[in-house]
This record gives C-alpha cells, structure tokens and sequence, in this order.
C-alpha cells in the first residue's frame, strides 16, 4: 500500500479546527504593531514627529542627527512589545521578501555593559550580504555590494519579536536591485504629472496618489497532504494527476459556506493582519474547490504593495499555525480554476478627490474624463510593455493559455461610457461655439453619474476594466509581486499625462483656445487613436484573438516572447525619461525575469522527471506484477482457456506497458532537450528553448501518468489524488 499517502490523508481528514481567540475590536487593535502616526507622536520629539512626516508627506530628506532620534523613538516603542531583533526588510528581484535579523543587544568588546541599542545609522543604512541576490549582471563579484536603505513612506512594523523596517535595496552605484525602488519612482513621476493636468480643473491640487486594492485569490491544501506531493512541495503547483471526477461544475463552492478550518485560518490571519495594519475587508470562496480570496481596503500603492508582500508572508506563516500550505501558484490544478491578483487602481489628489470617479459638476466630469481618456491612451500606447510587466512562468498558465483573462491586453469600459466616448468624438475642431459647448456641459459630460450608476455589466473576461471609480488590471498572476505591474501602469500613465499637458497647453498658446476647448480637441483625437485597444465582448473567444490580430494588438503567450517589450526601444525611452529606471537597470531585470523563467521550467522538468521515475512507473510495474500473477493463476487453473478469462488483464497489462514505454521515451526527449538548452550561450535562447522545446513534453509525460493513474489499484498509487487534495477539508 502507499503508506505516504495513506498516511496523509488520515492526518488531513482527522484535523480538528485550530481555536482562535478573538484579539479585541478590529478597530481597537487595528495598527497596534505599527509605527505609524499614533506610536510616533507618543515615542518620538516634536522635532523628530515633524522630520519623519516631512518625509512621508513632502519626501524631503531626514539628516543623521535627526535619524538617531527616530531610532531612539522606534526602539523604545518596540521593546515596548518585547521586541529584541530589527531587520532592513526588502523586497529583492527574487519575488519574495528578503530579512536579516540583527539584535538590539550590545556589549563591550569585554564582554561588560549590555545594553540594548539602535541608533540612527542602522535605521538609515544597512549592508546585508547582497552578492546571492540576483542582480542581473549590475553588480560584479568584485564590487557585490548592495545596501538597504530605509523607507520612510512604509511605517515600521514588528512581525514576532523582530522590529522590520520597510527598506529599498539599491547597489553600490544607486542601481536599483529591488521592486521598491522603481516603484517610489514611478510613484513619483505620476504625481508630479498627474498633479499638474489636475491642476487644470482645481489650482489647489499639490499631490496625487496612485492608490491599489489588490484582492490575492489562493488555494490552501491540508500540510500533510501537500508533503505527500513532491510536485506541490518544489514547484507550488500540481505537475501531474487526472481531473478529479467533481471539480468546479456544480459551481457549488463560489460564495459558498466557509469551511470550519478554513475560517479559523481566516479569522487568525486577519487578527494578524489587524496588528500589522492591513486593512482586510472581504474574505469568501473563490470558484474552484479549496479556492478562496482575501481583499483590503485600498491604500497608497507603495504601502498596499508592502501589504501584498508582508501578507504572502503572513498567510503562510499562519498557515502553519493550522496545517495548511497557501499556494499561490497561478494554475495549482489542472481542470479548475486558476488565480489571479486584480490590482485595482486609481488616483486619488489631497483635496479628496478621486480623479476616476464622476463627479457632481460638469468641471469635474471633464476632470474625470481626462484622466479617464488618458489611461485608455497610455494602456493603448503601451499594451505590450503592459503584458510584459506580468509574464512569469507561472502566469503563462492563465494568460493565453485555457484559462482567463487573454494575453492580449485590452480595456473593457462599458455601454455607456461607450457611448460617452462616441459623443465626444463628434466634438468641432478648434474653437466651440456657445450651444456646442453648453450640450457638452448639460448633455455629454453632464450625465455621466446618471449613466454610471447602471454601469453592471461588469465583463469578467477582460484584462483591463473600468469599473465605476477605478481600473481593475486582472492579469495580474496571484504569485507576483504587484511593485512589478504598478511601476509599468503608473510610468505609462505618467508620460501620457505629460504628452496630454503639453498638448493642451499648446493648443491654448499656439491656436488660442480656451482650456477647456483645448481639453476636449485633444481628448477627441485620442478617441479616434484608441478605439483598437477597446473590446466588450467576451475576451475568451477565438473570434477575439483573430479580430485582436486585425486590430495589430500583441498576444504573446509566453514569458520569453511577452518580456521582449520590456528591453524595446520605446521601454528604454519610457523609463529614463521619467526616470524610473535607466538602461541598465531596465535590461538587468529582463535577465533576471528571464533566468527566473528558466529555473522555474527547468525545476518543474526534473520534479517532473524524478516524480515519473521514482513514482508512476515503479508503481505500474507493481501493479502489472499483480495482474501477472492473476493471469498466470487463471492459466493454471483453466488452462487453455485463461486467454479468454482473462482478456481485461492482459489488455491492462498491454496497456500499462504501452504508457510505460511512452513515459520512458518522452522522458529521454525531455532529457535530450534540457541538455541542449542548458549548452546554450544566452539566458534569452535559454528561455525560448525551454519554453519551445522542453516544456511541451510536460503535457505529453502528464498525459502517460494520468492514463497510468486511472488504470493502477488506487491502494498502489503513492501520488494523492485530485479529488483528494481538493475535498479534503
Ligand atoms: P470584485 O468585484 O472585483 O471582487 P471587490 O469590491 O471585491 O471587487 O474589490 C474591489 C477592490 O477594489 C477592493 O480591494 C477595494 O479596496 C478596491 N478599490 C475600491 N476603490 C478603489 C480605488 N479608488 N482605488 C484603488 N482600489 C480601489
Ligand atoms: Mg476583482
């Protein structure tokens, strides 16, 4: 009998729920392990509260004195709560999150005078030994220094008994080795652009913030049984296994109850999230079996980035708590649904607008308009860069492959704005008359609230959507980091702003126009220019992929081919224009993304290969053994005759070695492959030669086992089966 297995599936089904114990009022312990506005103004000076706010607020620069006494602050408020560590925590081109755990604990070189210390130097500025991160060439062994540096805008948080400080991981010569610091970039050039097209409608904008919801969709899988499968333990995801009977069709799981084990996972993880400040609100299942989602309130994008990240930790972490294992692989099972992480986006000014919503007047419709029309402009502009920006291995199984949304990236909008847009196009070139302007006013933009209240037919299909008051990007893979998508989204967005400002203002200095005739002649044209990137209809269908070809939209349906964007002339431009990263630092991470994509193939196909070996073709032989031995007992007992007797048995054992032989083969070509792939000279022919020439024998080697896993007794097979993996609860 396969014991493993059997073994884990009596732990997993004998599981008693975990207790939770209630922490208190969400709001009351809301934050309670952050250092944010509340803990600062109780722990540090007037002068060092103002310095750190200045910071957050202005981005003005914190000088070492200063830095001492936040530290001094910071540090009393942690031990406060029994904190004895402090890390720089950053977030590394690994996709994970990266810490050093330091204690505040000093002596003298005697051995006399412990104490505890943490001064300003160490908050500021730290040197973790950076040369095993990847760095995409940027640094050479003989200069690996990389150093983290201290974000003020992402509070201080404490995880356990360590003090974590939210840090950029720049190397030596200021290139940017992380998510964060392209990010705060970014972040940076769209306030500066969006601030001043804000301006245009109110003079008392001074900043804009891109603002994130994301809503992390997972699986969670019983601990002992995700032991029991080497596949899900290397590569998060199942390589191999037949569709289980029942999966998602009775679509009885979406919305459903909340199993018992499940919820107490949950509640635990939100009683985490509450004393870390992150601000979860929804929680449900999700479509496939053992599916569920986990949403916040939206937060300026550097922190609700953070979040995201300190979140896949902690939802781990707790997951232990309660014997379960989170996957957040992208396609964990084959047959049900993947996951995905919608960022949901928008921007919102200091005046508390949010420049993606309708408003009241018809000022701040055209307000909302522009920046509306301008998004559609900068995704059509930079479609490709878009995808590029959220290829992974991983992803490749949702986008383009059976699974939503598509590799073509286009914007659902709906009817009605639809129709807004349509109406707009019609707007006179140059100056307005009177009664053309006064319908615009009363009739177009005027009615905007009216028509989007009715705004519900939400089209589930589409990568990028407007719903109501923000975009919702869904292309966006369940394991990424969503620094990555938000740098790209908010730089094109950015450059756009500046194109639309400059256009504008020269219409208003060149042909006189007033502002507003300015706005709407160019919004017009940009109707006109972008009308390919729009798609309503259903995003799944062939009909869609065939009239994206005719439109010139890209559909890259795998990493290698999709990250090309990424080291495109117009990408380059893009970047070093408003800064966000300059040539190097673009092209180090197309090599870093495109090693990340080899190793992960490259695991899968040995994981893949060790499973058949050490797995499904020793248990065939077993199972053959016994139906040798049936055959040969009937053949002793009936003679002549056992041909006939037994015709199943020996088609079986046909069979089997048919799937046996295949696996073999396959499996000798897979080898064959990966060795050529590996003798090749550059990471980029590398990528396209495991995704062309090893990763489709993945399918075939599956197909093989799968047969061999409904053919063989179900006590031999030491592989947990779907149907246990997805109903266990
Ligand atoms: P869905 O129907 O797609 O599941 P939800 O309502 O569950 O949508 O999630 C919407 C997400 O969008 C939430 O995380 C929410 O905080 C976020 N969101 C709402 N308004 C904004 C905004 N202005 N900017 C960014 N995110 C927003
Ligand atoms: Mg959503």
């Amino acid at each position: 009998m396969a014991t493993f297995r059997f073994e884990a599936l009596k732990a997993a089904s004998n599981r008693p729920p975990v207790a939770v114990s209630e922490l208190g009022k969400k709001s009351e312990i809301f934050g309670s392990n952050v250092f944010n506005d509340k803990s600062m103004r109780q722990h540090l000076t007037p002068e060092a509260y103002k310095a750190v706010r200045s910071a957050m607020d202005q981005g003005t620069k914190i000088d070492r004195r200063m830095a001492d006494y936040i530290a001094l602050g910071m540090k009393e408020w942690a031990m406060t709560k029994g904190v004895t560590h402090y890390t720089h925590w950053f977030q590394p081109l690994t996709g994970t999150t990266a810490e050093k755990h330091d204690a505040f604990f000093e002596t003298s070189f005697d051995g006399s005078d412990p104490v505890e210390k943490f001064g300003g130097s160490q908050l500021v500025q730290q040197e973790p030994d950076a040369s095993s991160f990847p760095n995409g060439g940027i640094r050479n062994t003989f200069e690996a220094r990389g150093y983290t540096a201290w974000d003020p805008t992402s509070p201080a948080f404490i995880f356990g008994t360590t003090l974590c400080i939210p840090t950029v991981f720049v190397s030596y010569t200021g290139e940017a080795l992380d998510n964060k610091a392209p990010l705060l970039r970014a972040l940076s050039a769209i306030d500066d652009a969006a601030t001043e097209v804000a301006k245009f409608f109110d003079k008392n904008v001074k900043k804009v913030t891109p603002t994130l919801g994301w809503e992390q969709e997972y699986f969670l899988i019983d601990d002992a049984l995700a032991a029991s499968r080497p596949d899900i333990l290397q590569t998060g995801r199942t390589l191999l296994g037949h569709v289980s009977a029942k999966g998602q069709q009775l679509e009885d799981h979406y919305f459903g109850s909340i199993p018992t084990r499940v919820l107490n996972y949950m509640r635990d993880l939100e009683n985490e999230c509450m004393l870390l400040g992150i601000p979860v609100k929804t929680r449900h299942n999700e479509v496939a079996p053992n599916q569920f989602e986990l949403a916040p309130i939206f937060e300026e994008t550097n922190l609700a980035v953070d979040h995201n990240s300190l979140l896949m930790d902690v939802m781990q972490k707790v997951g232990e708590r309660h014997h379960f294992k989170v996957l957040f692989h992208e396609k964990p099972f084959k047959g049900v649904n993947g996951s995905g992480k919608h960022n949901n986006w928008s921007l919102a000014t200091d005046t508390g607008i949010n420049l993606l919503a309708p408003g009241k007047t018809p000022n701040s419709n055209l307000q909302f308009l522009t920046f509306f029309i301008n998004t559609i402009k900068a995704v059509s502009t930079y479609e490709e860069l878009l995808r590029a920006s959220i290829a992974s291995a991983s992803n490749d199984h949702r986008l383009g492959a059976n699974e939503a949304p598509p590799a073509i990236i286009s914007i659902f909008i709906g009817q009605q704005l639809t129709k807004v847009l349509e109406e707009l196009e019609g707007v006179s070139t140059g100056k307005l008359s009177p009664e053309e302007k006064t319908d615009l006013k009363l009739n177009v933009v005027g009615k905007i609230p009216d028509v989007l209240l009715d705004n519900t037919d939400r089209n589930r299909t589409s990568p990028f959507a407007f719903t109501g008051n923000k975009f919702e990007f869904r292309a966006v893979g369940s394991t990424a980091n969503c620094a990555t998508s938000m740098t790209t989204l908010n730089s094109i967005v950015a450059k756009q702003l500046i194109d639309f400002r400059k256009e504008v203002e020269a219409l208003v200095e060149k042909d006189g126009l007033k502002k507003d005739e300015a706005i709407f002649n160019v919004l017009r044209e940009y109707i006109k220019e972008t009308k390919d990137i729009l798609f309503e209809g259903d995003g799944y269908s062939k009909e869609w992929e065939e009239e994206a070809a005719r439109r010139g939209l890209s559909n890259h349906k795998t990493t290698p081919a999709a990250l090309k964007a990424k080291v495109s002339k117009k990408a380059f431009d893009l970047f070093a224009e408003l800064n966000v990263m300059n040539h190097t630092e673009v092209e180090s991470r197309y090599e870093i993304e495109l090693e990340d994509y080899v190793k992960k193939v490259q695991i899968e196909g040995r994981v893949l290969g060790d499973i058949v070996r050490n797995h499904i073709i020793p248990t065939a032989f077993k199972y053959q053994n016994l139906l040798i031995e049936n055959i040969k007992g009937l053949k002793d007992i009936f003679g002549d005759s056992y041909e006939e007797l037994a015709a199943e048995q020996i088609l079986i054992l046909k069979k089997t070695s048919m799937h046996v032989n295949e696996l073999n083969a396959k499996l000798h070509a897979m080898m064959d492959a990966r060795k050529e792939a590996n003798s090749l000279d550059s990471v980029e022919k590398m990528a396209h030669a495991y995704c062309d020439n090893v990763k489709p024998y993945f399918d075939e080697i599956r197909y093989h086992a799968d047969k061999l896993e409904l053919m063989v007794d179900n006590e031999l097979w030491t592989l947990t089966k779907y149907r246990e993996l997805l109903f266990t609860r």
